[in-house]
């Protein structure tokens, strides 16, 4: 049986991951459950999936679900706290750890299961992004492996040949063809865009998700962090990484290849296939999805994308090119002024103001060492919170 650890476990890819072990449970053992502050979630979970560790990231949400635990005669150990986390990710009854903390949150969990060898399964895009060499270093160095779970880059690695992490060109591959919805505001006149409501945001067309993440797709952040998460998965730089508007979600990305051949991967979009992808990986499980319909969906349309309409778009692109902590920078000015938007603290229109200001702020260094990122994330985060408090 293979052990898993599912950081960020009541979360949408958490929900998602556990229903992927539902449907496989002669194959799946849930070693450890984590959530940010829900205990009643996630001591719903435990007595679900009686796992031997339970951890609160917030420490009186752990007391909270350690008197919840008690009395039901479960077995499972709470832990607290960052320290808890990267224990479960580390631990040696451990093989899998489903990485699906939301932001940078994530970053240090994640690390440490790269530093112990696990195959990690990478949802929360944010530590990739953040770390980028650094955690594709570790999982070289330890002897793991690191499989997308964000659906696109799910779609690249399946469409790629079996060695590709040397770089594009010894795989014979001339471009990547990064597709999204475009998110809900896609239509939407731009003259109307100071008025977007979190609710409006959060209501993606295609896709059910997290409130940061929706924010993310509605301002197109998303794809923004998406090209850098694709830069690092697959050894490119951001010029061979075309990002092309794709309404229907129906193909996940695709990869062209220098004889011409463009391969897709196409399914609905139902985060269970890239879960249970990467979960089998190299076999295939069942998923829950149901077939894809074709004839009914009829029609599959491409547009360029409009960087005027979505800034951060633009901006993703430029911190790629930059290098260096400017990703860092960007992700750190990205979640505080979405954090604001949903607080109804910052209007959607000031979004990228807040990230172009942060990343105007703040000189690029090269990224040597985890403190250099932990460092420019903070001074990032303090930047952006000023300037937010500013605008009022
Ligand atoms: P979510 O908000 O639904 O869930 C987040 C999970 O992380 C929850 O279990 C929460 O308790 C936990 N968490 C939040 N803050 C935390 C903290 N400070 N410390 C510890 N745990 C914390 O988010 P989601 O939509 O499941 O997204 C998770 C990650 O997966 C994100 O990085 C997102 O970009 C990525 N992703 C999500 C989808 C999707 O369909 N939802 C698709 C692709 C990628
Ligand atoms: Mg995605």
């Amino acid at each position: 049986m293979i052990g898993i650890s599912i950081l960020g476990s009541t979360g949408s890819i958490g929900l998602n991951t556990l229903d992927v072990i539902a449907r496989n449970r002669v194959r799946f053992r849930v070693v450890a459950l984590t959530a940010n502050n829900s205990d009643e979630r996630l001591a719903e979970q435990c007595l679900e999936w009686q796992p031997e560790f339970a951890v609160m990231a917030d420490a009186e949400a752990a007391e909270r679900l350690q008197q919840r635990l008690q009395n039901t005669g479960l077995a499972t150990t709470v832990l607290a706290g960052s320290d808890g986390l990267e224990h479960v990710a580390a631990l040696p009854q451990v093989d899998y750890v489903m990485a699906a903390i939301v932001g940078a949150a994530g970053l240090l969990p994640t690390l440490a299961a790269a530093q112990a060898g696990k195959r990690v399964l990478l949802a929360n895009k944010e530590a990739l992004v953040m770390s980028g060499q650094l955690l594709i270093d570790a999982i070289r160095e330890h002897d793991g492996e690191l499989l997308p779970i964000d659906s696109e880059h799910n779609a690249i690695f399946q469409a790629m040949p079996p060695h590709h992490t040397a770089g594009l060109d010894q795989a014979g591959v001339r471009r990547i063809l990064l597709t999204g919805s475009g998110g809900p505001f896609r239509i939407r006149p731009l003259d109307s865009f100071h008025n977007i409501s979190p609710a409006e945001a959060c209501a993606h067309p295609n896709w059910k998700m997290g409130r940061k993440i929706s924010v993310d797709s509605a301002t197109m952040m998303n794809k923004g962090l998406e090209l850098i998460e694709a830069c690092w998965l697959f050894a490119t730089g951001p010029e061979r990484v075309e990002v092309l508007i794709h309404p229907q979600s129906v193909i996940h990305s695709m990869v062209e290849y220098s004889d011409g051949s463009v391969l897709a991967q196409l399914g609905n979009p139902d985060m269970r296939t890239p879960i249970a992808h990467a979960m089998a990986w190299p076999e295939r499980i069942d998923a829950g999805v149901t077939a894809l319909d074709l004839v009914k969906i009829a029609k599959l349309s491409f547009e360029a994308p409009d960087t005027e309409r979505f800034p951060c778009l633009r901006l993703g692109f430029e911190a790629a090119q930059a290098g260096g902590t400017a990703s860092v920078h960007l992700n750190a000015a990205n979640e505080i002024a979405v954090a604001a938007f949903l607080e109804e603290k910052l209007c959607f229109t000031d979004i990228p103001r807040v990230i172009e200001h942060t990343l105007e702020a703040h000189s690029v260094s090269p990224i040597h060492d985890i403190n250099t990122v932990l460092v420019a994330d903070e001074v990032a985060r303090a930047t952006a919170t000023a300037y937010i408090a500013s605008l009022h």
